[in-house]
């Protein structure tokens, strides 16, 4: 789960780790009395989306000349009217795709006066099962770019879990990004607070770009990006508070209510599966005889009609979809449950795209008879192969 940079600096300041003061708006009303409860002279006025690139990024039906979602104001006046412009207004960055995403808050907040812009992020190292700190000189760009361009220009390590954060780490970021005096001292601070406050809250993801050096020579974070672990969420009732859920696919927020494992994709044809590791199969497979999955979607094993019929609604509500695939192997789940669910769903929502359906396991006769008497046009299929071919076959002619 992502959270936005204003509840992510929220959550830095209650750490200790420096950060501007800010206010964040979610009417243009507020706009003005927000800006001037900050000191000023500068106002930095940023769109608040579950995206990066926000600063380079544009908005739909822009104005000629008129820049990203972060802008900086002179005075109370031209913030508020910049917080009133972004508003309601879909900003498109190379993270969210061109479909873009609708501007509902903005963080206003009191503007810093920048001396260098260096990147900071701290991850989950999948390789080494531990936290691993990545830094670079050349913060305010994409890191993406820097690796491809100048790998030389960033360090990471990970840490040990035994001995967790330790002041060398710090030591060793600071000298890496050139860091002198007093910068060194806070940024070994700094470091360790990171450190704590990823664990504490199950981070999976925690990235600072830029991390500055303010006119005034000290450290401040200017941006923040963080990731939680979903499956710790349960732990978390004060981060799982902050869920905005209009930044998520409608999709994906439907099947999570359903307790549903789905992740919308690219391709043309829809998956409802049971068992993630036959889904991972079922989509390659797919892939193998020509087309691209639209979906992941695994219905857990005990799944109930109502939780199959939700799982088909969300497939047929997505329009790259041009035909279902349903396969299904009968362990916990029974095939029937899952006749009746697929059946339920298409006499309520319709069914407008070719259908195959493999049942293979317990009650397989059952759920084939099913299906046969229900007077559906569903392609019966014998296996998995043969499956793949009969929908990539319907969908492509
Ligand atoms: P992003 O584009 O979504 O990554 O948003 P950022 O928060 O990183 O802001 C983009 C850029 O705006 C930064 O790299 C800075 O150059 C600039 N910026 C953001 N806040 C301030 C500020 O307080 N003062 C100044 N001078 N520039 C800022
Ligand atoms: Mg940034």
């Amino acid at each position: 789960m992502n959270i936005h940079e204003y509840q992510a600096k929220a959550l830095l300041r209650d750490y200790g780790a420096p950060v501007s003061d800010g206010r964040v708006v979610m009417r243009a009303e507020e706009a003005k009395t927000a800006a001037g409860e900050l000191d000023g002279p500068l106002w930095v006025v940023k769109a608040q989306i579950h995206a990066g690139g926000r600063g380079k990024g544009h908005f739909k039906e822009a104005g000629a000349g008129e820049k990203g979602g972060v802008r900086l104001a002179k005075s109370v006046e031209e913030a508020a009217e910049e917080a009133r412009r972004m508003l309601g207004r879909t900003l498109v960055t190379h993270q969210t795709g061109p479909a873009g995403k609708e501007v509902g808050r903005i963080y206003i907040e009191d503007g810093s006066g920048i001396a260098r812009e260096l990147y900071l992020a701290l991850l989950v190292d999948r390789v080494t099962s531990r936290i691993s700190y990545v830094c670079s000189t050349e913060g305010g760009v994409d890191i993406e770019e820097v690796a491809a361009s100048t790998p030389d220009r960033i360090l990471s390590f990970s840490v040990d879990p035994v001995t967790g954060y330790q002041p060398f780490h710090g030591r060793r970021i600071a000298f890496a990004l050139g860091l002198e005096g007093k910068q060194v001292k806070q940024c070994v601070s700094l470091m360790g607070t990171l450190y704590r406050l990823f664990v504490d809250k199950d981070m999976d993801m925690l990235e600072i770009n830029p991390l500055i050096v303010t006119d005034e020579g000290d450290l401040k974070c200017l941006d923040a990006k963080m990731g939680f672990d979903s499956n710790a969420l349960y732990r978390h009732a004060d981060i799982a508070a902050l869920r905005d859920e209009s930044e998520e696919d409608p999709k994906e927020l439907a099947a999570s209510k359903y307790d549903l494992n789905y992740i919308a994709l690219d391709g043309e044809i829809g998956c409802m599966v049971n068992g993630a590791g036959l889904a991972m199969a079922t989509m390659d497979i797919i892939k193998l005889y020509g087309a691209e999955p639209a979906n992941f979607l695994d219905v857990g094993g005990g799944a109930t009609k109502e939780k199959v019929t939700e799982a088909f609604k969300i497939i047929t509500s997505d329009d790259n979809v041009k035909g279902i695939l349903v396969n299904i192997f009968g362990g916990i789940m029974r095939c029937d449950i899952i006749a009746e669910g697929v059946i339920a769903a298409v006499k309520d929502v319709g069914l407008k795209v070719p259908l195959v359906v493999r049942l293979e396991g317990t009650n397989v006769e059952k759920g084939k008879e099913i299906i046969a008497q229900s007077g559906l046009n569903v392609i019966a299929a014998d296996d998995l192969s043969d499956a793949a071919q009969k929908i990539v076959k319907a969908v492509k002619g």
